[in-house]
This record gives structure tokens, C-alpha cells and sequence, in this order.
């Protein structure tokens, strides 16, 4: 047997070949500041620590309810709407990728920017979904024409990931009338950090559907929500997904925090406001340091600096203890993604970052 065969032939062929998603690093290191993963520096709503406390270890062993009756409710609740309106999931990532599965099946293409959320690509290779990434304009702006042509479904983060840039609702509305006979998914990661949700649109749009998450307005990226909202229509087509995949999608632990969690609307409120704040203070320091940021609407910041070239500030900062994230890529190349984390640790970065220009 040549090395070829021995790589490829056999059951070897047999195997679904796919390009995985690179995800953030999560370092080992102690004492090292993580702003590379868009997680939230503050704690959990203290309502979360309080049913951890109280939760009773003996439902542990019975499976969990598989419709997640009681998150499920919750979430109706606070949004206001029909519990049949809502679909949970571990993180959103869970329910974008059950979206693509129930929604994405056309022979044409789905369409998505060409800088956007690095997962969608990999979803569409893994599902043999068609794809067209669409080109952000010079601005880093989506195109409402290029969403106007046909397509088999639309797919966006509003705010757009690494970019921060929010669209209004009006541009939502212009995707969705031109692409009645298709799924538009909004992908609502970051939406809490400063942007009008697409939940509006809700009642007029059968064919919208808008995934949220707990890893970063929430603090509870370890937990593992997401959800998504939608006309009660495709909320039954992702059940009837889920429960040919896999019914058990949420621990009962998963279940018993994300609803403890959505009880405290004034810490929600006071986190977000926080890293808000944070996030005006930082664009004021960073632009003094000579940095372009983007206007961003989310927990992170994109930023370039034109005397510094992004990978190499990327690897200082990593060899000083500051991980934030760099993408590889012509008209990205330059910048770096940086998660707005404690008052303290975006001193440090500042700091950090003056230090830089003196050894690069
Ligand atoms: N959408 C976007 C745009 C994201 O940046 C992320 C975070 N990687 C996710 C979805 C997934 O987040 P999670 O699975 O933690 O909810």
C-alpha cells in the first residue's frame, strides 16, 4: 500500500471530510487577561449563583425535559411571546447550526458577508449547503442589493462579528422584503450591547428568525444557551430537527440557570451599561493611541493601527499576558478584535500597548 492509500483509500474514504471552525483560544495561564473570545468580565447574575446553590442533585438523574418547558416559558415570557415561538439550544452555535440544517435546503445558495462569523462557512461545508459571501463595502458595511438576488436563504450577525458595525432595523426590513420565499436568520450575538433587535419585526415576517445567546450579554458562555425566536412555523420545523438529532439538547443544570438568570433584568441592565461604558472609554483611549476603531456596537472593539502591522501588535500583547484576537486576511489583516474587558485589564492593555510602539 502506497502513503496515498494508507492517508485516504479504505474506510479512510469513507470519512465526511470537513474544514473545522478555529475557535478563540482558552489559555492555561493564570493571571493572563482574555479578551479574545468576546466572553463578559463580570459574573453571572447573582440569581444564577443562588439556584447553582439551591439546585438539587437528585434530578441529575433523570433525563432533562427535552422541550426545555421551563427556559422555553421564561424566554416567551420576556420577549413576549408564544412559548411555541421559541427554540433552545447549547449556545447559539447549536441553534444556528439546527437553522442551517432545518432552513438551508435549496440548490441555490445561501448568501452571507464576506467578513462575517467564521462558523457559517463551516456549517455550509459540513451540511453541503451552496454558498455566495457577499463583499462588505469599503466601509465594512453589508449591501442590501447583493441580499436581493436569489438566493436559498440569508444569514447575518446584527451587530456583524469582528467588525462591531450595527445595521438598523430599516436595512433588516429592506433584506426581508426582498427575500419573501427564503429563511433570513439574525444572528443576534452581540445585539444587547447597543443594537435595535430584528424582535420587532417579528409579527410582520413569517420567514425571520433571530438567535440570541447567554455567552456574552448573559456572562454565561460556560453554560451554554442560545436560543432563537421565530413564527411559531419554524420554530416546529427546528423541533422536528432537534428531536431527529439529538432530544436532550439542554442539561436540567442549563435549564434551572438560564431561567434563574432572566429574573434579574436590573443586573442584565447594569452589566450591559457597564461594558458600554467601557466600550466609549476605549475607543477614546485607543484613538489617542493613533488606532481607527470602528463603531462598534458590541462587547469588542475593531482596530487598526497605521503604523503597526495587526499580527505583530497581536503577538506582543500575547507575550505580555494580553490575549486578544487576530484574523489573518487581506482587508482585516491589519486590525485586532479586542473584547472589552474590567477597568483594570484595559488599563493594562492600554499600557501594554504604549510599550509596544517603543520595541515594535
Ligand atoms: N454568533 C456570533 C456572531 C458569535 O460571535 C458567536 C460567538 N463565537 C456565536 C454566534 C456563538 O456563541 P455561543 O455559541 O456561545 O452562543
Amino acid at each position: 500500500m502506497n502513503v496515498e492509500q494508507n492517508q485516504t483509500g479504505g474506510f479512510r474514504s469513507c470519512f465526511r471530510r470537513v474544514t473545522p471552525y478555529v475557535p478563540g483560544e482558552q489559555p492555561k495561564e493564570q493571571n493572563i487577561i482574555k479578551l479574545n473570545t468576546n466572553e463578559n468580565p463580570y459574573p453571572p447574575s447573582p440569581a444564577v449563583a443562588k439556584a447553582l446553590r439551591e439546585m438539587e442533585p437528585d434530578k441529575f438523574r433523570l433525563y432533562p425535559d427535552p422541550a426545555c418547558g421551563i427556559l422555553t416559558k421564561a424566554l416567551a415570557d420576556y420577549h413576549g411571546v408564544g412559548a411555541d415561538q421559541v427554540f433552545v439550544g447549547v449556545g447559539s452555535d447549536d441553534v444556528l447550526a439546527m437553522a442551517f440544517m432545518t432552513f438551508f435546503n435549496s440548490d441555490r445558495p445561501i448568501f452571507f458577508p464576506d467578513i462575517t462569523y467564521s462558523f457559517y462557512p463551516v456549517w455550509a461545508g459540513l451540511f453541503r449547503i451552496p454558498y455566495e459571501q457577499k463583499a462588505l463595502d469599503e466601509n465594512f458595511r453589508l449591501r442590501s442589493e447583493d441580499y436581493a438576488q436569489e438566493n436559498g436563504g440569508v444569514i447575518f450577525p446584527n451587530p456583524n462579528a469582528p467588525t462591531g458595525l450595527l445595521e438598523p432595523l430599516s436595512f433588516i426590513e429592506d433584506i426581508l422584503d426582498h427575500n419573501r420565499d427564503v429563511i433570513v436568520v439574525i444572528d443576534e450575538a452581540y445585539i444587547d450591547f447597543g443594537g435595535q433587535s430584528a424582535l420587532a419585526l417579528l409579527d410582520r415576517y413569517e420567514n425571520l428568525l433571530v438567535v440570541r445567546t447567554y455567552s456574552k450579554s448573559r456572562s454565561m458562555a460556560g453554560v451554554r444557551i442560545g436560543y432563537a425566536v421565530g413564527s411559531c412555523e419554524l420554530i416546529r420545523a427546528m423541533q422536528d430537527v432537534k428531536y431527529s438529532f439529538n432530544s436532550y439538547t439542554m442539561s436540567q443544570a442549563a435549564l434551572e440557570l438560564g431561567t434563574a438568570a432572566l429574573a434579574d433584568e436590573a443586573y442584565f441592565r447594569t452589566v450591559t451599561d457597564r461594558i458600554i461604558a467601557t466600550r466609549s472609554r476605549a475607543v477614546k483611549r485607543l484613538t489617542e493611541q493613533g488606532f481607527c476603531c470602528l463603531d462598534s456596537c458590541a462587547n469588542f472593539i475593531f482596530a487598526a493601527h497605521p503604523g503597526y502591522d495587526g499580527e505583530k501588535l497581536f503577538a506582543y500583547l500575547r507575550q505580555n499576558g494580553i490575549y486578544v484576537r487576530h484574523f489573518s486576511g487581506p482587508r482585516i489583516g491589519r486590525y485586532l478584535r479586542i473584547t472589552m474587558g474590567l477597568d483594570e485589564e484595559m488599563e493594562r492593555l492600554y499600557e501594554t500597548l504604549e510599550r509596544a510602539y517603543g520595541s515594535l
